[in-house]
């Protein structure tokens, strides 16, 4: 997390009052002098000024509840009120709904607020609705502003494929973009990003804007992007789309961000939010699935709780094709992943939105854990999983020469056009201690896509659960106890809507003079970790669980100085030898 401005600027304040007080006690003996009351004046206008800032800047939308004609958009036609249709050339534009009766296209969901709203879709043709409009007033760079917007998504959306010109529901989920730019449809800066948008009734979405450029226009695209195994027909509703308001946080905008902190995407406060959908009129018919199938070299279960096998069945192969596919992104042993290529050509432009998303919070835990977490170690693992399977240990010098190829700082991520670049020569990304965690929670998506929601997902140790199997209190679940003299010993524990992983050498390690290596590396030293230490997280997703577990077997000292606890409900426990 980046220390918010504000706390900074308001102590400044507070400091100046006391100051000015201080010497305002002190002049009231004497007459105010000239320099005094230029001290004062130039107070009283810093105060003020930062007291209009606060008060003046909120940039409202025209027409921002979609309000206007219900009807199908066509090509050319009219936009609602405000609004500016960004689509595709050629291409028909935004809806309005509900229309009375059948709807437009079949959806007949209410508006959340006043009459309309609008639809958005992306197509198999890879063409996306978007529309725009001017704002009252920009938004200015480095100033960081609130906002927020009711989505949701329709189960019917019948509409005319492009490719086969049959009438076919636009029923995948997608995400909404929101992007700032200096004219119409300007895309020039990703403002923010909601997550899949899978519920059928309205949710607010909320997002922090932290424009590095002042934003004159704004777009919504609708939005899904390869890699995807389907032709993607999906929709997007939206309503209600609040002000523009200034949080009263700063920032610098002209740090070039090399972790790509600076301008992350919008969080969305309900998408978690596992009750949304749940229907419990039937839970006594409700059977147990289960499948599996190797991925990611380790083997992906899938438990479901559902009434209808076929649907159970479909929704896990969708969720193991997603797996599939990330497989293709995040494998080091597969010399044709998208990551071997960037680590062989030490650049990459147009990185997958998977890539990008993991990357980012790899660099995040790295910064945060100091360097213990950090997806460079590529060639250290090569070296040590060589080791490993000819169970030689490795020489001090190929260890060293190893070394110097590692460091998160040397990866930078330009927004822009997805650029990532590996400064370092010889530099290789593994992501074994992240992108499990992250499959899993994108397997879960393409569940709840599904409608499922009482759901198991476990990649080979990465853990996430959903709601509680019928008449139980959770998922049971064993987590490591107790480690003593060696023996590390295992409770069960229900779990229920959360993310847990456990981390440490239990199974994999090298024994080398007495010593084991953990398949875990200490990326300050090169070798790998030597201490007994099992760590099991809890998190909200199980990319955050995965990362930080393994984070926190190279360095718990500096994880403890970072709170994971109470803003983000991560929570650590570990496990020492000696540890009762
Ligand atoms: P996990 O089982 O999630 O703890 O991840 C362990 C895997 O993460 C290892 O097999 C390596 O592929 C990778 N790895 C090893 N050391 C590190 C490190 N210091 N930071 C990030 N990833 C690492
Ligand atoms: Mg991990």
């Amino acid at each position: 997390m980046i220390k918010s401005k504000i706390q900074v600027g308001k102590s400044a304040i507070g400091y100046n009052l006391f100051a000015w007080f201080a010497h305002f006690n002190h002049s009231i003996t004497h007459h105010l002098n000239h320099r005094e009351m230029r001290y004062f004046f130039t107070l009283f206008i810093t105060l003020l000024s930062q007291f209009l800032l606060a008060q003046n800047d909120t940039i409202y939308l025209t027409n921002a509840s979609f309000e206007g004609t219900p009807g199908a958009g066509i090509l050319n036609g009219k936009m609602p009120e405000g609004w500016y249709d960004c689509g595709f050339p050629g291409e028909s534009m935004p809806d309005v709904h509900p229309a009375p009766g059948e709807g437009v296209f079949g959806v007949k969901k209410p508006a959340y607020d006043g009459k309309t709203y609008i639809g958005l879709v992306v197509r198999e043709n890879e063409t996306y609705e978007r529309v725009g409009q001017r704002l009252s007033a920009p938004m200015k760079a480095g100033v960081e502003y609130a906002f927020n917007i009711y989505l949701c998504h329709s189960e019917v959306y019948m509409s005319l494929s492009r490719t086969s010109n049959m009438e076919v529901n636009y029923a995948q989920a997608i995400k909404l973009r929101i992007w700032g730019g200096e004219g119409y449809c300007d895309r020039k800066e990703l403002l923010g990003e909601s997550k899949l948008v899978i519920d059928k009734q309205w949710l607010r979405y909320d997002f922090i804007f932290r424009p590095k450029i002042n934003v004159k226009y704004i777009t919504f695209e609708a939005y899904y992007k390869e890699p995807t195994p389907y032709p993607y027909n999906g929709n997007l509703l939206m309503d209600k789309a609040s002000a523009i308001a200034p949080t009263g946080n700063t920032f610098d905008a002209s740090l070039s961000n090399i972790d790509g902190k600076n301008v992350q995407t919008g969080i969305n406060a309900n998408s978690d939010n596992e009750k949304s959908n749940i229907d419990t009129s039937n839970f006594a018919d409700l059977k147990r699935f289960e499948y599996t199938r190797p991925l990611m070299g380790t083997e992906f279960k899938i438990i479901i709780y559902h009434t209808d096998e076929a649907v159970a069945k479909q929704a896990a192969d969708k969720a193991f094709i997603r797996v599939a596919v990330l497989e293709k992104v995040f494998s080091d042993y597969d010399e044709n992943s998208e990551i071997s290529w960037l680590s062989d050509a030490g650049k990459a432009t147009d990185i997958s939105d998977e890539l990008w998303t993991v990357l980012t919070y790899a660099q995040e835990v790295a910064e945060r854990s100091e360097g213990a977490f950090d997806v460079s170690v590529g060639a250290l693992s090569k070296l040590w999983r060589k080791a490993f399977r000819e169970k030689e240990f490795p020489s001090k010098a190929d260890i060293r020469k190893a070394l110097e190829t590692v460091g998160y700082q040397s990866i930078s991520m330009r927004e822009r056009n997805n650029a990532v670049k590996l400064y370092k020569e010889g530099m290789r990304l593994d992501f074994g201690g992240i992108a499990a965690g992250y499959a899993v929670d994108e397997a879960i998506a393409w569940l709840k896509v599904s409608g499922i929601n009482m759901y198991l997902v476990d990649g080979g140790g990465d853990i996430r659960c959903g709601m509680a199997p019928p008449g139980k209190p959770g998922w049971e679940i064993e987590v490591p106890d107790k480690l003593v003299n060696g023996e590390l010993t295992f409770k069960k524990v229900f779990y229920k809507n959360t993310a847990i992983t456990t981390s440490g050498d239990t199974y994999r390690y090298l024994e080398y003079e007495g010593k084991r290596y953990s398949h875990i590396i200490d990326p300050h030293t090169g070798y790998g970790l030597t201490n007994r230490r099992i760590v099991t997280v809890t998190a909200p997703t199980c990319m955050e669980a995965d990362a930080w577990a393994t984070a926190a077997c190279v360095g718990i000292k500096k994880l403890l100085t970072v709170d994971l606890r109470d803003k983000e409900n991560i929570r650590v426990s570990i496990l020492e030898e000696g540890d009762r």
